[in-house]
């Protein structure tokens, strides 16, 4: 897909971000290019559309820049996964391990009923780690995961490991 190249271009790659050895893969320069952010979306769209899906969960905070622009073209909702105390109402939350302690995810109580068919984006895997936290999320209510979808997908870590044996979808790998 020729695409897939010119999406991989808008990617910038700044090095030592945020701390030293890390090569930041920034999504805000695909953002800034129309034809690259459009691809992306519509590589998912056309990926989900005649999926059933009805919950499109977004992981706070670039999951939030994909994810409603797919949720509308696929006519499902938006289900924002946030960091704590953010959501004011009744949540769940779900702990998930970071190289150096830990973070956890909520969920308003109610946002997805039991047996609703979710897809769950962000735009990087690594160790899979928060992935696994939304998918517990999720399952935790009765909901099905079909399917993970990333923009890009860090080869060095197997993800789909540790992602409960969901599917795993990414368009890039690192350049
Ligand atoms: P994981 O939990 O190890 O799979 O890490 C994935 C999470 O870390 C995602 O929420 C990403 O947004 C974030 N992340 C890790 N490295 C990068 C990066 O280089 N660019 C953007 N986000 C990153």
């Amino acid at each position: 897909d020729p695409r897939l190249e010119a999406i991989s271009a808008a990617i910038r790659v700044v090095p030592n971000f945020p701390k030293k050895g890390i090569m930041f893969q920034d999504i805000t320069t695909l953002l800034l290019d129309h034809k690259a952010f459009k691809h992306t979306i519509d590589i998912f769209v056309d990926r989900y559309k005649d999926m059933h899906i009805s919950v499109v969960a977004g992981v706070e905070a670039r999951g939030f820049m994909f994810g409603p622009s797919i949720a509308l073209a696929i006519g499902a909702k938006f289900i924002p996964l946030r960091k704590p105390g953010k959501l004011p109402g009744k949540v769940i939350s779900e702990s998930y391990e970071l190289e150096y302690g830990h973070d956890r995810l909520e969920m308003h109580v109610g946002a997805v009923e039991p047996r609703e068919r979710v897809i769950i984006i962000d735009d990087l895997v690594a160790t899979g780690g928060t992935l696994s936290a939304a998918i517990s999320l999720m399952e935790s209510q009765g909901a099905e995961v079909v399917e993970c979808a990333c923009v890009i997908g860090l080869p060095e870590v197997k993800g789909q490991h540790k992602l409960k044996g969901k599917p795993l979808y990414v368009l890039v790998e690192p350049s």
